[in-house]
């Protein structure tokens, strides 16, 4: 045998080797994110086409609202590109390593745990250019690798749109309950939930429902409700793709100052209309 042939024999063994060893490691992971996601019973995305209409301020009240309520709830905020959760909670200043093989969420000591992508970077002035490969495996590690627990809620705020973190979401997470679609009521917003719906369907992720946000504004001093954005566009999305609408949520200028000062809103303005509005869309989730 020549010494070309034994080398070329090596590379393929070498070459199967490699690849087997990938495919092992594959394994072992997907049994550490099964293992951590089988003992959360409810696991919900919520998913928008736009940035901007609100998709995380849905994901923070209603994981507050549920973890009020006494469930044990996860937050999981993977929006690269523009993480907000610590921000609307007040944990801008915190950081968690992600390096080692256990990572521990931040929590609020009773039922709340919280982990995101922006306890990762440094400061606000932070930003990493994320490529394809590297999301998908910090997204495999806050699955596996997170000391999640057994709870009741894993809520999901996943970057707008229909790319990468979604899908490696619907195909990473086993059995979630479903999707939440938020959007603003204008037609250029609305026509991305049917991007989103069609998604949902080609991964086989059931569509919990739609919110339509920034639905009107309530002038505080007259009363007269302003249409700025229309009003009506989530609802008419939803009957016409048949799919649940869970109900709208006003525009409300605490709720800016809520999300600014890291006070989810729910908690803090409770006797208000859009807080009330947010309470049904809860209930009607739960049910
Ligand atoms: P997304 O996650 O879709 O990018 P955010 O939840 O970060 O959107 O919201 C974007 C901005 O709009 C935030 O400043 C938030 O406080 C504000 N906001 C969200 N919903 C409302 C609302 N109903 N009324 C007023 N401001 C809102």
């Amino acid at each position: 045998m020549s010494t070309t042939t034994i080398s070329k024999t090596e590379k393929v063994k070498s070459a199967a080797s490699d690849k087997s060893a990938q495919k092992s490691a594959v394994k072992n992971e997907k049994i550490e994110v099964d293992s951590r996601m089988n003992l959360i019973k409810h696991k919900i995305f919520i998913l928008s086409g736009k940035g901007g209409v609100g998709k995380s301020t849905v994901a923070v009240n209603l994981a507050t609202s549920l973890a009020l309520s006494g469930k044990k709830v996860g937050l999981l905020d993977i929006d690269f590109h523009g993480p907000s959760v610590p921000q609307m909670l007040n944990l801008s200043n915190v950081s968690v390593p992600m390096t080692g093989e256990e990572i521990i969420p931040v929590t609020d000591g009773k039922n709340l745990k919280v982990m995101s992508i922006g306890f990762a970077l440094d400061n606000a002035d932070s930003s990493v250019i994320w490529r394809g490969p590297l999301k998908a495996r910090l997204i495999k590690q806050f699955l596996g690798n997170v000391q999640w627990g057994a709870l009741d809620y894993l809520i999901v705020d996943s970057p707008p749109g229909t790319g990468d973190e979604p899908l490696s979401l619907a195909q990473l997470i086993p059995h979630p309950d479903g999707a939440i679609i938020v959007t603003t009521p204008q037609l250029i917003s609305i026509n991305d939930v049917r991007r989103c719906v069609g998604f949902c369907k080609r991964m086989n992720l059931k569509v919990i429902g739609v919110i339509e946000n920034m639905s009107g504004f309530v002038c505080p001093n007259c009363g007269e409700i302003t249409d700025i954005f229309k009003i009506g566009g989530g609802r008419q999305m939803s009957d016409y793709l048949d799919i649940p609408f869970l109900g709208s949520i006003p525009l409300e200028k605490d709720i800016v100052s809520a999300s600014d000062e890291g006070k989810p809103f729910i908690l803090h303005y409770p006797g208000t209309m859009a807080a009330h509005m947010f309470n049904k869309i809860i209930e009607n989730i739960l049910n």
